[in-house]
């Protein structure tokens, strides 16, 4: 082969691009790191991201009286994936999916802390399940948040790739847009694609895609890190699986624009196979960001249990769609249940003694405390301080799907006030309300959601930091009353390109594509499709530091 531009060239800076770099130029390889976006955006989604972490067995779980094991969270995996594509489409996935838990329960947290990554001593319970111990869910709390959010995951891997392009290992080419991989032989050698002019738009403000140039790159292996496709709702809607009913017509957008997915069939007409487009994770808890960053931008809500949820008629939602349980359960319940699969929106109703203690919203801009590592301000902010969360005061005064009243009636009327037409009778929720209230009189109850607030609170950590002192709705001590618009929020992909453990992408005959390698979001954060059909949360930054990890280092060993 003849000169090339770099040993290997890596598609995309987001974290999973920065970790596969970080082990190639720390083997000594030249790359070219390309991404459309500007400087600004190095890091991709991680930035933005809340920095929550799988881990199994930690220390910090232990400290805090949770007994986690590799067979406990094996059993939750594979109760959550749900893998039926064995043969075929899920075949690496499930190998990816073995060794990734045994990675969370084994040497990821010595690994993080090896790169600068520290966890924050409590431990958040996310996606509790579907109420089956043998079905989707965690079984224990696993969620563990880095010091400084997503920013303290992804900010060491940014360092890293800026000290290679000081020492001459690493080229960053930003503003270029991969729109072709070259082919040749059979063996992929390179990158095709449009120089983007110059955009001075800060981090994850939609640039400009106004084309200056071309560019071409050669190299003796590429590596994909593009990410997923939660930007182009189009795209979403096309891959819309028949299982979640019907596709949503307005949805607000989870992730920047730069994640539109484009490099998926770019990669295919370069021989690689995409598997699994029909799983997604998006979100039914999302808010109308009242301050935008990108076109579209929502946040996510993650709830405590005690919210009471109820659907665009009014009627509270059956178990297991509880708060915090089984996203793709709530998400299926919404599209495909008749009578409400019109409609786009569900309501969270709640109090002020709830959302002082269990609303929190997901990302490091939502999380300014963390994400400036200012241990004092948690401490005082999360646990000793009465009210709640400064960012969550902000969408409660700003915020277009939030109301706020003391009764009942006067709630429902402002909320009925937020739809085209009046659907929410307040006389029904009111009877919904009461009967709820009613279980909350004695230390058991036959409601599953006052089960489960009853249950979660034997957790030392939701106990102190995260569910409320259970109460009635009703009781005027605990208001005012507030009712919260939910709209369904794009976020990940969880299919893509299929490889094998070394991140090697693979053809439609099952054998590796020479040269080419793909590494988080864009490979289903490994495999294909590591999570199956649902995630256990905080797998997503942890698949793309594991899988970017083995394409980086199996690319550095072909490319010596
Ligand atoms: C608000 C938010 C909160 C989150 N919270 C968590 C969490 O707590 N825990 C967790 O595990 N996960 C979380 N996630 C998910 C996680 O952050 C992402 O899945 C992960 O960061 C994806 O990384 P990536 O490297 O695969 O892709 P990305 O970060 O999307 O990076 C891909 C890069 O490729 C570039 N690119 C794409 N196409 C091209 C092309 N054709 N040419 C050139 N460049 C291209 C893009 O510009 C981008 O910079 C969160 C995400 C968001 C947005």
């Amino acid at each position: 082969m003849g000169r090339t531009d770099a040993d290997v060239i890596v598609v995309g800076a987001g974290l999973a691009g920065l970790v596969a770099a970080h082990e190639l130029t720390s083997r000594g390889r030249k790359v070219a790191l390309v991404d459309q976006e500007n400087a600004a955006n190095l890091g991709g989604q991680a930035y933005w991201s809340f920095g929550g972490l799988f881990l199994v067995d930690s220390p910090e779980q232990r400290r805090l009286g949770i007994k986690d094991s590799f067979d406990l969270a094996w059993s939750d995996w594979q109760g959550s994936a749900q893998f039926d594509r064995v043969d075929d489409e899920d075949s690496w996935a499930v190998r990816w999916a073995r060794a990734y838990v045994e990675w969370a329960a084994g040497e990821k947290r010595s690994w993080l802390k090896g790169h600068g990554i520290e966890l924050l001593p409590t431990v958040g319970w996310a996606e509790r399940g579907d109420l089956r111990a043998d079905g989707h869910g965690n079984s224990v709390p696993r969620f563990h948040i880095a010091w400084g959010t997503g920013t303290g995951v992804v900010g060491p891997f940014a360092d890293h790739a800026k000290k290679a392009a000081a020492d001459g290992l690493l080229t960053f080419r930003h503003r270029h847009r991969v729109d072709e991989l070259l082919v040749d032989g059979g063996a992929v050698r390179g990158v095709r694609g449009t120089l983007l002019a110059p955009d001075d738009s800060p981090r994850g403000a939609a640039s400009n895609r106004e084309p200056v140039g071309e560019f071409e790159l050669t190299a003796q292996a590429v590596i994909v890190t593009s990410g997923g496709i939660g930007a182009d709702h189009d795209l979403v809607r096309r891959h819309w699986p028949e299982r979640l009913g019907t596709p949503p017509a307005e949805m607000v957008t989870g992730v920047p624009a730069y994640v539109d997915g484009r490099m998926l069939d770019i990669s295919a007409a370069a021989g690689a196979r995409l598997v699994n487009r029909d799983r997604m994770w998006h979100y039914t808890e999302g808010l109308r960001n009242w301050n935008p960053v990108w076109p579209g931008h929502g946040i996510r809500v993650l709830p405590g249990p005690s919210s009471l949820w109820f659907d665009a008629l009014g009627r509270r939602l059956p178990d297991p769609c509880l708060p915090g349980y089984d996203t793709l359960g709530t998400l299926k319940h919404l599209r495909t249940t008749e009578d409400i699969a019109g409609h786009d929106h569900s309501w969270f109703i709640l109090t002020r003694k709830i959302v002082e203690k269990e609303f929190a919203l997901s990302g490091s801009e939502q999380n300014p405390d963390i994400t400036a590592k200012d241990k004092r301000a948690v401490l005082r902010d999360r646990l000793l301080g009465k009210g709640a969360p400064g960012p969550v005061n902000d969408f409660l005064r700003h915020g277009a799907d939030f109301v706020v009243a003391d009764t009942l009636e006067r709630l429902v009327d402002k909320m009925n006030a937020l739809t085209d037409k009046p659907l929410l009778d307040a006389a029904a929720i009111r009877r919904q309300i009461e009967a709820r209230d009613l279980q909350i009189t004695n230390p058991y109850s036959k409601d599953a959601q006052v089960q489960g607030i009853r249950n979660a609170r034997r957790y030392i950590g939701d106990r102190l930091g995260r569910v409320a002192t259970p109460h009635r709705f009703l009781d005027p001590a605990a208001g005012p009353l507030i009712g919260v618009k939910l709209h369904i929020l794009t976020r990940k992909t969880l299919g893509g390109i299929q490889t094998d453990l070394d991140s090697r992408a693979l053809g439609t005959d099952g054998t590796p594509v020479e040269g080419l390698y793909a590494a988080g979001e864009v490979a289903g954060f490994g495999g294909g499709g590591v999570h199956g059909y649902n995630a256990l949360e905080g797998t997503f930054l942890g698949g793309c530091l594991f899988s970017g990890r083995a394409a980086g280092r199996a690319a550095a060993a072909r490319t010596a």
